[in-house]
């Protein structure tokens, strides 16, 4: 049986964009849409993250004097960044190429070109849940940093004045303000930035799942399948794994941060790298001490008022998709949580490592393959596809049925580098 559409990959890029499809199936003619995953739904990095939707999010990673701070970052007593001695040499291109990104005006226009998909991601979310159950997972308590020193405060000086640059909304707080919003927080923080208009989801892993049930009630399928290789014959795509074959007549790669072999197959040698994450859950009872998901600006972590208890995620590891997890780095960090959070519960109910699918200039990889019009890649959202997921899939979905679509797909194009 040859399938209209299979999307490879279900997390929430996948997820997302196998729900946009079949809801808009059902507005058009009936389309086979099958949603594959090697595990399961959310078993990568859509299951473990801190859960924010940053609404008009615009700061690249690599912005102008990151050399700087990084040698700065790496002589702090938490250091939220590392590279595994054995992965650099293959790392050593990327990061020639994330720090060419770095000069102002490459990184002003990637700034533009992630706030022109980050601008609609509330709205995208409204439309992909609404009416649906799913949108009680989605608070509005909005984003909140947090810092203690004037230094460390001002050393955000550059990416605030590019948000005001490119529209993004946020304001500046001060002691007083962020105890009227965090009551339980140590008051050890004088200087604050709260972006109002973000989301914040409740329970991520619970938030995908909860997208491929929608999609299952509306007629999709989900099968447990691992895609090795990707043939293209005149009439179809042929999709091998396990000894068995799936057919399809278009396909959606959204394998994160696994796509690179995948891609390659289909003739694009795409710069995609893994900066790899980590995340603490604390008891449930924890959840109650925060209004929101807060950043500590110092020690570069989140925490996150999840349903099953305050989760902190933090570390940017460069050590591939494959190398062991070291969960050192999240548990380094639990005496600033409790100087952080006087009241938590320093109780360490589970761990968790994911990989972060990332690209130098911080933009997502969404656009056809070279060997085949009808295999369209979706990944690439390195630190914010949870904020992209919905906005992504909706995108993804009117290219398909389409060929167009209302944003302009250019600055993701596969072969820009
Ligand atoms: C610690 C941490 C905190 C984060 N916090 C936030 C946040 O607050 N807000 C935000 O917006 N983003 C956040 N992110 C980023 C976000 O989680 C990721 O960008 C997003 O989950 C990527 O989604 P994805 O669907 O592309 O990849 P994944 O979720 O990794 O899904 C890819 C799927 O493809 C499957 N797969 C891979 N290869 C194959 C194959 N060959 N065949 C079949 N299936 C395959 C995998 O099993 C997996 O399920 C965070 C990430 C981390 C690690």
């Amino acid at each position: 049986m040859k399938h209209d559409v299979v999307v490879i990959g279900a997390g929430v890029i996948g997820v997302c964009t196998a729900l946009a499809l079949q809801q808009k199936a059902l507005h058009k003619k009936a389309q086979q849409i099958l949603l594959v995953d090697r595990y399961k739904p959310a078993a990568g990095a859509s299951f473990g993250n801190a859960g924010a939707i940053v609404n008009g999010s615009c700061v690249p990673t690599s912005m102008p004097g990151i050399l700087n701070d990084v040698l700065k970052m790496i002589f702090k007593p938490h250091n939220p960044l590392s590279i595994r001695p054995s992965y650099l040499p293959k790392l050593l291109p990327w990061l020639i190429r994330f720090m060419n990104e770095s000069r102002i005006s490459l990184a002003h226009q990637n700034a533009e070109n992630l706030f022109a998909l980050s601008k609609h991601s509330v709205s995208a979310w409204r439309e992909l849940t609404n009416e649906t159950p799913l949108e009680d997972l989605l608070g509005k308590g909005g984003w909140l940093k947090v810092y203690e020193s004037k230094n460390t405060f001002n050393s955000t000086l550059r990416a605030r004045e590019l948000m005001t640059q490119i529209g993004t909304q946020y304001e500046i707080l001060d002691r007083d303000d962020i105890r009227d919003l965090e009551p339980n927080l140590a008051l050890i923080f004088n200087y604050g930035f709260f972006q109002k208009d973000r989301l914040n989801i409740l329970d991520p892993g619970r938030l995908v799942d909860g997208l491929v049930e929608q999609f299952l009630q509306l007629g999709g399928k989900f099968e447990k399948f691992s895609v090795e290789e990707i043939q293209v014959t005149p009439t179809h795509h042929s999709l091998k794994g396990q000894g068995a074959e799936l057919l399809a007549d278009k396909v959606v790669l959204a394998t994160g941060a696994a796509s690179k072999k995948l891609a390659r197959q289909m003739g694009d040698s795409i710069p995609l790298d893994t900066e790899r994450g980590y995340h603490m859950m604390f008891p449930v009872a924890t959840k109650s001490l925060l209004n929101r998901p807060v950043v500590n600006g110092e020690s570069s972590f989140v925490l996150s008022p999840l349903e099953a208890g305050i989760r902190m995620t933090s570390q940017i590891e460069f050590a591939g998709v494959e190398g062991m997890a070291d969960y050192s780095h999240i548990r380094r960090l639990m005496p600033e949580v409790k100087r952080m959070l006087p009241d938590i519960e320093l109780k360490e109910e589970s761990v968790w490592m994911g990989c972060r699918p990332s690209l130098p200039d911080s933009l997502p990889v969404i656009d056809f393959s070279k060997r085949s019009h009808k295999l369209i890649y979706a990944f690439g959202h390195h630190h914010l596809g949870m904020t992209l997921g919905a906005v992504t899939g909706l995108l993804i979905a009117d290219l398909l049925n389409t060929g167009s679509s209302s944003i302009d797909i250019k600055p993701y194009r596969a072969n820009r580098f």
